[in-house]
C-alpha cells in the first residue's frame, strides 16, 4: 500500500515537510510514502521569499527553546550540503535606558533561556561596548547574546529543500493552485490519504475552502536593504522594535509592522512611501554604519498572527494536517516544525501540544499583535 501525501505551499514550511516525507520514504507501518508539492506559483512566492533569514534559538519557552535548537541544528547540516549557504552570527537584543519593563524582561528571560539549554549571555552596557565596537551601546540598559544563530536567505533554503524533496522521489506541482475537499479527501479533484496545508497566509482560506475554521489573521510588514560596510552582528532593539542584520548589499533592516488583518490577496507588497528612510535613521542610532547608507530595496510581506502568539502546527482533522501562525518566526522555525508535521504524517510522532491546531474553535476574536516582542511571556 502506497500512502499518497499532498503537500501545499512551497515556502519554507511545506518544503521542509516535503523534503523529510520524501526522505523518509515509509511511514510507520512500513508502507510506501509518495509526495507530492503543489505551489500556487513558484517555490518561495510566499512570505519565505520576502523574509530577513534571521534565525535563532533564543526563547525563553522550553517547546520554542526546542524547536529554535532543533532548526538551527538543522539550518547547519543543510549548509553542509553544499547547496545552501547558513551564516554564522550572534544575534544580540536589547532594551534602552528608561524602557524598564523590557529591561526586566531581558534579566528575567535570560535564565530561563539558560535553563532550556539556549546558548545565550546577559551583557551590561561596557561589555557589550567591547563587544561589538561597530554599535552604539551609551543609551543600552542591558543586552543579551545568543550563539546558535545565523542568517540566510529564506528563498534560497525553499528553492534548496524544494530540490532535495525533488530528488529523494517527490513531485514539484508549481503554477498549480490547491484546493481542498473532505469526505473523501482530495486535492484539485484527485484522492490523497493525507494533506499538509502550508499555505502561509492563504492557509485560512484554503482550509475554509474545506470546511475548516482556524483563527488566523495574516498582517503586514515590512524590510528594506542598505549598501554600506557592517561587519557587526544581529541586532533587535527591543525598546524601538527594529531589527538589523548583516546583509550582501550590507545591512537588512525591518519591521514596520501594521497590527491589523491584511488581505493576502490585494495588500500592498511595496514599502510605504517613507518607511526606507525612516528605519534607516532608527537603525542608525544603534548602527552609525547605517547612516546615509543608499536603499538598495524596500519591500513588504505578510506574517499571521494567533490568539495566543504560538502557531497552529499538527493534525486538524483526520488525515488534515496545517502548519500556519507564525507571528514572525516561521522561517527560522520551518526546519523544525516541518520535520515534526512529517513525523505526525508518517505517524511516528504525537506533535506539538502546545502548537495543537485544535485548541482554537476559529472564530475566537483577538488583535494582532507585533511578533518580536519582547515582554513577560
Ligand atoms: C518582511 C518579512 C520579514 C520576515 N523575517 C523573518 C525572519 O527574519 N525570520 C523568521 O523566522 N521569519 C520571518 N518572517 C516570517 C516568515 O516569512 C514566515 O513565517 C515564513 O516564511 C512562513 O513560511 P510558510 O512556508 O509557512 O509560508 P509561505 O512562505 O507564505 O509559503 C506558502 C506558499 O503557499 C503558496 N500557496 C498559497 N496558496 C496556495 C494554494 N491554494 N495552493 C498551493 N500553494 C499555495 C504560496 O504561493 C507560498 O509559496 C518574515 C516575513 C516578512 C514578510
Amino acid at each position: 500500500m502506497t500512502r499518497d501525501v499532498a503537500v501545499l505551499g512551497a515556502g519554507a514550511l511545506g518544503t521542509t515537510v516535503a523534503f523529510d516525507l520524501a526522505f523518509a520514504g515509509e511511514d510507520a507501518d512500513g508502507g510506501d510514502v509518495s509526495v507530492t508539492l503543489f505551489e500556487a506559483g513558484s517555490v518561495a512566492d510566499g512570505s519565505t521569499g520576502r523574509a530577513a533569514g534571521v534565525c535563532y534559538d533564543a526563547f525563553a519557552e522550553d517547546v520554542d527553546a526546542e524547536v529554535g535548537a532543533r532548526a538551527i541544528e538543522r539550518f547547519r547540516t543543510f549548509d553542509e550540503t553544499g547547496e545552501f549557504e547558513f551564516h554564522e552570527s550572534p544575534y544580540v537584543w536589547l532594551a534602552r535606558e528608561g524602557d524598564a519593563d523590557r529591561e526586566r524582561a531581558i534579566r528575567e528571560q535570560l535564565p530561563r533561556m539558560q535553563a532550556n539549554g539556549v546558548t545565550a549571555v546577559r551583557m551590561e552596557r561596557d561589555e557589550f561596548a567591547q563587544r561589538f565596537p561597530s554599535l552604539t551601546s551609551d543609551d543600552v540598559a542591558v543586552a543579551a547574546v545568543a550563539g546558535a544563530a545565523g542568517y540566510t536567505t529564506p528563498r534560497s533554503y525553499a528553492r534548496t529543500l524544494a530540490v532535495l524533496a525533488k530528488r529523494q522521489g517527490a513531485t514539484l506541482r508549481q503554477d498549480e493552485p490547491a484546493s481542498v475537499a473532505v469526505d473523501p479527501l482530495r486535492v484539485n479533484g484527485e484522492r490523497f490519504d493525507d494533506v499538509v496545508v502550508a499555505t502561509g497566509a492563504h492557509t485560512k482560506q484554503v482550509l475554509a475552502g474545506a470546511g475548516f475554521e482556524i483563527a488566523t489573521k495574516p498582517y503586514r510588514v515590512q524590510a528594506a536593504t542598505y549598501a554600506t560596510a557592517y561587519d557587526g552582528p544581529m541586532v533587535y532593539d527591543a525598546t524601538d522594535g527594529f531589527y538589523l542584520r548583516p546583509h550582501a548589499d550590507g545591512v537588512l533592516a525591518g519591521n514596520g509592522t501594521e497590527e491589523r488583518e491584511a488581505d493576502p490577496d490585494a495588500y500592498d507588497r511595496e514599502a510605504n512611501d517613507g518607511f526606507a528612510e525612516s528605519l534607516r535613521e532608527r537603525a542608525t542610532a544603534r548602527a552609525p554604519d547605517v547612516e546615509d547608507a543608499r536603499i538598495t530595496e524596500a519591500w513588504a510581506g505578510l506574517c499571521t498572527a494567533t490568539p495566543d502568539r504560538d502557531p497552529l502546527v499538527g493534525e486538524l482533522a483526520e488525515n488534515v494536517y496545517v502548519g500556519t501562525g507564525f507571528q514572525g518566526h516561521g522561517f527560522m522555525r520551518a526546519p523544525a516544525l516541518g520535520e515534526t508535521l512529517a513525523e505526525q504524517v508518517l505517524g511516528e510522532d504525537d506533535g506539538i501540544d502546545a502548537f495543537d491546531p485544535t485548541r482554537f474553535d476559529g472564530d475566537e476574536e483577538f488583535d494582532v499583535v507585533e511578533g518580536m516582542l519582547v515582554d513577560d511571556r
